[in-house]
């Protein structure tokens, strides 16, 4: 059975750099009147078990998901998988190594803010759920605690903005490998806020065809980092390469302004990610 009603599925929790808990972002949502909603915590999946439960007898349908870090010409690209099998040996090792990446990423950029900031890497823990993802958001969360920004977005706009002075990215796979990856775990691969990273023209058509050849289903068209025309060319894509079209709020709690379902998803294009995807089943199944 499709959900009827407003489907939101692409959503972060404490598990990666959201600031709530699994299980009161699936209480927010099914608040919120949501029908279905997916957490989509960066390379993880460690925060399924306690959404699902959290979802029990709320008539809310929880879509079990993932946002795979990937990268293309230096610009980062997120890829969205959606019922993925979470015990898949070759994405849990993708998974584990970017958490790893992304950790001595974080530590060697807060070496180089604490050396103009009273900031350490103990701050920074502070900040961090117990094996949660850890990005720049927990830097940010660190920086308000010591008084340095309000809140997250001007952390985001000043001293952790990649034009900063500190920032690093992280290694991160070729967007192919981690598509193809998804796919073989039996899920969804959807690209994540097309418009929002990189040059335009990074993802050309060529592209785009090898990305489908590998496995893509969908791309994110409805996302607040899409600016309009991204969003024109990014629907005619889809047409034209018969890909899944999504729209999500990609929510992370209080830290971004980003609200639950201020973005949301057809009924009929949110059947095509649950007949397509066989590594995990939706909640309830
Ligand atoms: P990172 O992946 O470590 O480079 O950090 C970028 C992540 O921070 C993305 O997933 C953003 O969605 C997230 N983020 C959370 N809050 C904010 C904010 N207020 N401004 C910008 N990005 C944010
Ligand atoms: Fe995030
Ligand atoms: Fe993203
Ligand atoms: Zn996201």
């Amino acid at each position: 059975m499709p959900a009827l009603g407003r489907i939101d599925l692409h959503t972060h929790s404490s598990a990666s750099d959201g600031t709530e808990p699994p299980a009161a972002l699936v209480r927010e949502a099914a608040d919120a009147g949501l029908a279905a909603v997916a957490l989509t915590d960066h390379d993880t999946t460690a925060g399924w078990a306690e959404a699902f439960e959290a979802a029990r007898g709320t008539g809310l349908e929880v879509l079990p998901g993932v946002e795979l870090s990937t990268q293309l010409d230096g610009a980062s690209v997120h890829i969205l998988g959606y019922l993925v099998d979470p015990d898949d040996p070759p994405l849990r090792a993708l998974m584990d190594e970017l958490r790893s990446e992304r950790l001595h990423r974080a530590e060697a950029m807060v070496g180089r803010i604490g050396r103009d900031y009273d900031l350490t890497w103990d701050d920074v823990l502070a900040q961090t759920s117990p094996g949660a993802t850890v990005g720049r958001p927990h830097i940010a969360d660190a920086l308000v605690a010591k008084g340095y920004v309000p809140d997250r977005s001007a952390a985001f706009g000043s001293i952790l903005h990649w034009r900063g002075g500190y920032y690093q990215p992280h290694r991160a796979p070729d967007p192919l490998v981690g598509v193809r990856l998804l796919r073989e775990a039996g899920g969804v691969p959807v690209v994540a806020h097309p418009g929002s990273r990189g040059p335009e023209g990074l993802m050309t058509d060529a592209r785009i065809r090898a990305l489908v050849d590998a496995g893509l289903a969908g791309v994110e068209v409805d996302h607040r980092d899409n600016p309009p025309r991204a969003r024109e060319r990014w629907r005619d894509i889809a047409e034209r390469f018969d890909l899944i079209r999504t729209g999500s709020s990609d929510y992370h709690g209080a830290g971004k302004p980003n609200r639950l379902g201020e973005n949301t998803t057809d009924p009929e294009q949110f059947a095509r990610i649950v007949e397509l995807g066989t590594g995990a089943l939706p909640f309830p199944g």
